[in-house]
């Protein structure tokens, strides 16, 4: 027997009754949700992940994960969406042309008359990371996803900003991986690749120029996300086993995800990546145009050493300050990066309080 964590383990969550609940979205996609219910409550929190990850990264084992710290809290009724971007389904490495208003229209709006169907009208707060956090927001402000009580975003929300050398990789990485090397998809665990193949020799390398730590898989995230060695963490936040793992936990993705998120890093803000496309007409051309009328109080959260998406949670709140005063607010997390607040040994410490306090006054 390997002493090795299972892929798509619930082991992280004892002491919770956990069910699994499939939806469909308009655009034909099976999708689902997780509930780990301790107890009903009047405070429903459901939990978004990001780009590649998946609702595991909130059960995790090795450490003490945001489900169990939110059921030892007294929000007993948690909910984990898979949304398309999940690891736990082909759609990221299949042939598609996905854009972020994709999850923005279809996903988050389907999972949440999911949610109503089994909690009626009890109040709703969304936990969110990355573009699971922006894609999330996206739903909000353009009015198709409503009634929701409080929001944290974590690392990201409508105002992306990335480091120089990531503008270059989001400006010219899509076309060349696609049309000169042929990669219709980028996966951490190129370095397993036979040898001598294209996705070896790619992760070979980028270790070359990766000399922080010996995990390949590592090395590739660093090259698929963000600007850093490692970029989208700090090493010594993570438990031993989570490093080693963290191609389970963030997987391969298409390249065309990039082309949106490099669409709004020029533009400063979210907006439509296809302007012209009648399928999605119930978006806005621009997420921020109605930002007055939202009223959702949102805690925006990002690590002070945040290498994928910098200070743009520090701009989307200077944003929203603007046209909302006084409702949302600002958490800087000292020593942490892009995800650690979620996968490090230590955030049940340092970040998870800081969460839990914004949904207990906002449930008050
Ligand atoms: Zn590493």
């Amino acid at each position: 027997m390997s002493d090795r964590i299972p892929r798509f383990t619930h082991a992280g969550v004892t002491d919770a009754e956990i069910s699994v609940h499939p939806f469909a979205t308009e655009d034909g996609l099976g999708l689902q949700l997780t509930r780990f219910r301790r107890a009903d409550c009047d405070d429903v929190v459901l939990l978004v992940h990001g780009l590649t990850m998946s609702s595991d990264m909130f059960v995790m084992p090795e450490h003490r994960n945001l489900v169990t710290h939110l059921h030892d809290e007294g929000f007993t009724d948690v909910w984990a969406v898979d949304f398309r971007m999940s690891n736990r389904y082909p759609y990221d490495m299949e042939t598609h042309r996905f854009t972020l208003d994709h999850c923005a229209l279809y996903d988050h709006p389907a999972a949440l008359a999911e949610l109503r169907r089994h909690v009626g009208d009890r109040r709703v707060h969304v936990i969110a990371h990355c573009l699971g956090a922006m894609t999330f927001m996206m739903s909000l402000y353009a009015g198709v996803a409503t009634g929701i009580t409080s929001v944290v975003c974590n690392s990201v929300a409508l105002t992306p900003r990335v480091p120089r050398w990531s503008r270059y990789k989001l400006a010219f990485g899509p076309a060349l991986a696609e049309y000169v090397l042929g990669f219709s998809f980028l996966d951490p665990r190129f370095g397993e690749a036979p040898a001598m193949t294209r996705g070896w020799m790619l992760s070979r390398l980028i270790s070359a120029v990766h000399r922080e730590c010996d995990v390949r898989s590592c090395h590739m995230l660093s090259f698929m996300w963000g600007s850093g060695r490692p970029a989208l963490y700090e090493h010594h936040n993570l438990d031993d086993a989570t490093h080693l793992r963290i191609a389970d936990i963030c997987g391969g993705v298409g390249v065309h995800y990039y082309r949106h998120v490099h669409a709004m890093v020029k533009a400063g803000r979210a907006v439509k990546y296809d302007r012209g496309d009648r399928r999605l007409t119930a978006l806005p051309d621009d997420y921020l145009a109605g930002a007055g009328g939202v009223r959702t109080p949102t805690l925006l959260l990002t690590g002070d050493r945040n290498r994928v998406f910098g200070d743009s949670n520090l701009v989307c709140h200077a944003r929203l300050r603007q046209v909302a005063p006084g409702l949302h607010e600002l958490g800087v997390l000292p020593g942490y990066g892009h995800m650690d607040p979620f996968l490090g040994r230590d955030a049940h410490a340092d970040v998870f309080p800081k969460m839990v306090d914004f949904i207990k006054r906002k449930a008050a």
